[in-house]
């Protein structure tokens, strides 16, 4: 049976394993139209029309294969349309094969339809609006259906934090995108994330506030070090206890770091604290 978490007429959640713990994801389904992402084991057996990618990232593309019409972000259309282009923004080498193989109907395949900013996409009577949020990936896209359900993507709420550890990733931006989520948080119902529970409007500021305050909370701990001449890295600054494989994690924190380095870097030249 699928598991299906009804929202309203024909808009589903479908949770991905123990809420979309990584590798699986929640993905949202609008029922006869589109599939918006792909990561939800309860999805595999649907052969939807049109997917609606969030981003570049693995357990987001996992349905590509299968749908007839892919949508996406220019910013991100490259890693999905080719596996070379996907293996160089993680900066892993052959490594991330290691991920691809965990979904059974992944494909690199052309995007059909590229996406903006405050594009409004009509599936039926269904409308969703395009809400361009990067800092995760160059292209990241929130997607607000029916001016009232709110897929997060992975600006996911989670209690680790937000992630950054790709090449087109970007602090500043991250930053930037969780504000503009709390300028509309009002207005949304229930903010759906690609891992971990739904939110309801009364809890979705606050989470939303204590995310962004992760990346303040790490920038201060990887100052701290940097001024004790110690390197950061390693540290459990970003990753409390490195996950297995130790090697790719580490890397991501690597990574992660560096992109603190550079925000701190445009925050000194613009003179700010
Ligand atoms: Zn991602």
């Amino acid at each position: 049976m699928i598991d299906w978490q009804k929202l309203a007429d024909g808009i589903f959640v479908i949770p991905g394993n123990r809420w979309g713990k990584y590798p699986s994801a929640n993905c949202i389904y609008l029922k006869d139209f589109c599939l918006i992402d792909g990561g939800a084991e309860n999805a595999w057996n649907l052969r939807p029309e049109n997917i609606l990618n969030s981003h570049w990232h693995e357990d987001h593309i996992s349905m590509n294969a299968v749908a007839k019409k892919i949508y996406a972000h220019e910013l991100d259309a490259k890693a999905i349309e080719s596996y070379e282009e996907f293996e160089r923004r993680y900066g892993l080498g052959e490594s991330v094969k290691l991920f691809l193989s965990l979904y059974p109907n992944l494909g690199f395949r052309k995007v059909d339809e590229l996406i903006d900013d405050s594009q409004i996409l009509k599936f039926g009577s269904m409308e969703v609006e395009v809400i361009h949020t990067p800092g995760h990936s160059a292209g990241h896209c929130c997607f607000l259906i029916d001016g009232r359900f709110l897929f997060l993507a992975d600006i996911d709420l989670t209690s680790f934090g937000p992630w950054y550890g790709c090449l087109d990733c970007d602090v500043q931006e991250f930053i930037d995108s969780i504000e503009r989520l709390l300028k509309i948080a009002k207005d949304v119902e229930i903010a759906i994330p690609a891992h971990g529970m739904p939110v309801k409007r009364e809890e979705f500021e606050k989470k939303l506030l204590e995310y962004r305050e992760k990346i303040f909370e790490r920038e201060k701990k990887i100052l701290d070090a940097i001024k004790s001449g110690i390197d950061p890295v390693g540290k459990g600054i970003i990753y409390k206890k490195l996950p297995e494989p130790h090697e790719i994690y580490k890397n991501f924190e690597r990574i992660m770091i560096e992109k603190h380095k550079e925000r701190l870097k445009t925050t000194e030249c613009r003179g700010e604290s």
